[in-house]
């Protein structure tokens, strides 16, 4: 930012504005390309921290910001986070959800993805606070027009995603399942396992949950759960 200040005043706005988009720097984890505001490095920065437990590995994640039609998006193939320097927080909160789990588990499904970025989106998720999922997948869940009765995760992973609202039917479902794991306490061990599980639909027997675990979480949806703030871990 020196070399920018120094430059400013000799160089034309074009100039000044294309270096500043190709300095890069290395800050709390993280190598920040553009010019975001001091209070969404805080917010990336504290995020990151509090999630440390969910994501053991650690390498530096490669945030863009520029003015986008898209405010916030993460790119799997080129492993960066793009987002508008007036994006919201939950908003660079998501992506960066996205771009912690790619890193500890690449090839994760789409399920885990959505369903754990749109929980942790507004969670700080420390143990023993409450958390909940975003509002609007609340409604959809209690718009009666999601099959809540779908809870086998092997077909959540094969499931045609090809239209929005099918992959929106999937995301409800999956970031309730997220709050049902860390209501159990057990959101830490479910993402660690699944580091190590090939197959993700394998986690629950892998932490030894009992075989009628479905049937539980059936009824925690029918009941509504979903659309409480629940302490967990
Ligand atoms: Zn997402």
């Amino acid at each position: 930012m020196a070399l920018c200040a120094r430059l400013t005043p000799t160089l034309t706005f074009v100039l000044v504005f294309s270096l500043q988009c190709h300095l890069q720097r290395q800050r709390d984890g993280f190598i920040i390309e553009g010019s975001p505001s001091a209070g969404q490095i805080d917010n990336l920065a504290r995020t990151g921290e509090n999630w440390s437990r969910f994501f053991p590995m650690r390498e530096p994640i490669r945030i863009v910001f520029r003015s986008a039609s898209i405010p916030a998006a993460y790119d799997s193939r080129k492993k960066v986070i793009g987002l508008d320097p007036n994006a919201k927080s939950d908003s660079a909160r998501h992506e960066l959800a996205h771009a912690l789990l790619d890193l500890n588990r690449p090839d994760t499904p789409y399920w885990l993805h959505e369903g754990l970025a749109y929980f942790l989106e507004s969670n700080a998720a420390a143990c023993g606070s409450n958390a909940s999922i975003p509002q609007w997948l609340i409604d959809r869940l209690t718009s009666g027009k999601i099959d809540l009765s779908d809870v086998d995760l092997k077909s959540w992973e094969s499931v045609d995603l090809s239209s929005r609202e099918r992959a929106i039917q999937v995301a409800a479902r999956s970031s309730a399942f997220v709050l049902f794991v860390w209501q159990k306490g057990q959101l830490e061990r479910f993402l660690k396992t699944s580091y190590q599980t090939r197959q993700l639909y394998d986690v629950p027997a892998a932490l030894q949950w009992p075989n009628d675990w479905q049937a539980e979480f059936r009824t925690w949806l029918r009941r509504g759960e979903f659309r409480r703030a629940l302490a967990g871990c």
